[in-house]
């Protein structure tokens, strides 16, 4: 009947207008192409998306922190410590697979051909040791100034660049012999971190933090009220967005599009490689993540990916998964009902360091890579590449393109050349999209994994933050 058309319009607005958002923002992009918009242009079309963006990346500091100390201190420990061994288990059995698909599909399928003709030239490259990148990893766990770790990430202290600068006569020191070049080495930081904030040392001080205050009973009470309002708070906030989302990422899409370059000169190798990756990626998403899912917890895997789509759709058009983290707890908590005490656990966590798409990336390109410069891998190596891949994944940022960046540990650990990443560059915007949609729908489904198999503890523990659904 009418009524019941218009209650289906009604509470599945979101979706509807979201997916309609997609749609018109590529045919508004695809019409606007041939106007030729200037760089200027482009930034001020796409203004509303920006927005989009940065409320998004907003909400993300105070999520993370507030979601992750509630979540720790309204658990027990040995019901924490439970759920966070199914959590690690399933991140590390996932990115495995993903790894695995994404070598298999790029063996089998062969993309690069050992020759770089067809490409643009490669541009120098910093030389990053894979040793000194896990360093690095491990030190960001540790931020030694809190208020600088929700600013920025730790600058990296492998990537140097090898400046040449001109010394003048009176330099004595460095110049003896008058004015004279050398080659100075100066620090850089990764590219893209410095905008996101250090999400893997706020994870690490706010799981402790928060089992601490959960250990600490009545005293501890005060802060957990803290957070726990400032969690509520911040939901509300994200309620409020999400009205907005979908204007966002009609723009984001569209903006895109418009400034994008030339598919159709596309070289074949850059052609097969893409097509390589969207099938890797395809066949983590549809077929093995959902056979999982159905495996353990015997109900419908699609159903639960439906509940998910405006969250898949926001990381299609944001390329971040750490902005779409706001968006991923909406749709579980909301559509999927997954206990809050679940996601506020394992969705922070998994958003930072669970990333499939990544992982299957990284290999993959690694491995093209290789097949471009005619370079024959033996096993070892191959292995060498799975394992530097997923420290890259763990490694990586949740902001756009953090995977290429990352991408050099992989290619040093088995003396790829570096320089050669930027043969992908071309494609990578378009690739990002999906894998970070890959990425969040991989820590969703983890979610809803670990709630089911932590349903015992669930069951036993604390009534009252329990599922809460019903707040408003
Ligand atoms: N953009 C991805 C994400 O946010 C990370 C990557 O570049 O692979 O999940």
């Amino acid at each position: 009947t009418k009524n019941d058309v218009k209650r289906f319009f009604i509470r599945n607005a979101f979706v509807i207008l979201t997916v309609a958002a997609v749609i018109i923002g590529i045919i508004l992009g695809f019409a606007l192409r041939p106007y030729k918009m200037s760089y200027r242009e482009v930034k001020f079309f796409s203004f509303p998306g920006e927005l989009l963006m940065r409320m998004l990346q907003m909400l993300v500091l105070p999520l993370l922190v507030s979601s992750l100390i509630t979540g720790m201190a309204s658990l027990d420990s040995r019901a924490s410590g439970k759920m966070g061994m199914r959590a690690v288990v399933y991140y590390t059995t996932t990115t495995v697979i993903a790894v695995f698909i994404g070598i298999v599909m790029v063996l089998i399928i062969h993309p690069g051909k050992g020759s770089k003709d067809e490409f643009t030239k490669p541009q120098q490259i910093e030389q990053v040791s894979a040793a000194d990148a896990f360093l690095d990893l491990i030190r960001n766990m540790f931020p030694p100034n809190l208020v600088e770790a929700c600013t920025k990430q730790f600058k990296t202290q492998y990537a140097k660049r090898v400046v040449h600068v001109t010394m003048t006569v009176n330099d004595t020191i460095f110049a003896p012999n008058g004015s004279q070049t050398i080659a100075r080495e100066e620090m850089i930081p990764v590219p893209g971190a410095v905008n996101g904030i250090n999400a893997l040392g706020l994870v690490v001080f706010s799981i402790c933090f928060g089992l601490i205050i959960g250990n600490m009973r009545e005293q501890g009470q005060p802060l957990k009220d803290f957070f726990d309002s400032l969690n509520e708070a911040v939901m509300r906030l994200v309620a409020i967005i999400m009205w907005y989302a979908p204007a966002g990422i009609l723009f984001l899409i569209a903006g895109k599009i418009v400034e994008m370059d030339d598919i159709t000169s596309m070289g074949s190798q850059l052609g097969m490689y893409t097509v390589t990756v969207i099938c890797g990626l395809l066949i983590h998403a549809i077929l093995v993540l959902p056979t999982l899912y159905f495996i353990i917890t015997r109900k419908n895997p699609f159903v639960f990916i439906a509940g998910l789509l405006q969250a898949l759709i926001t990381a299609l058009g944001t390329s971040s998964s750490s902005a779409t983290l706001p968006i991923t707890f909406k749709c579980l908590e909301e559509n999927n009902k997954v206990d809050k005490r679940v996601t506020r656990f394992v969705l922070p966590v998994g958003a930072t360091i669970n990333m499939d798409g990544t992982a299957l990336y990284e290999a993959l390109a690694a491995i093209f890579i290789a097949q471009v410069n005619d370079f024959d891998l033996n096993f070892g190596q191959i292995l060498t590449i799975s394992i530097t891949a997923t420290a890259a994944s763990i490694g990586a940022a949740g902001i756009p393109q953090a995977g290429l960046v990352t991408m050099v540990i992989v290619l040093t650990s088995v003396g790829l050349p570096t320089d050669d990443i930027t043969l992908i560059i071309a494609v990578d915007w378009f690739l990002d999209r999906l894998r970070t949609m890959t990425n969040v729908l991989g820590d969703s489904i983890g979610a809803g994994i670990v709630e089911h198999l932590s349903r015992h503890e669930l069951q036993k523990k604390d009534p009252e933050v329990g599922n809460s659904v019903v707040e408003e």
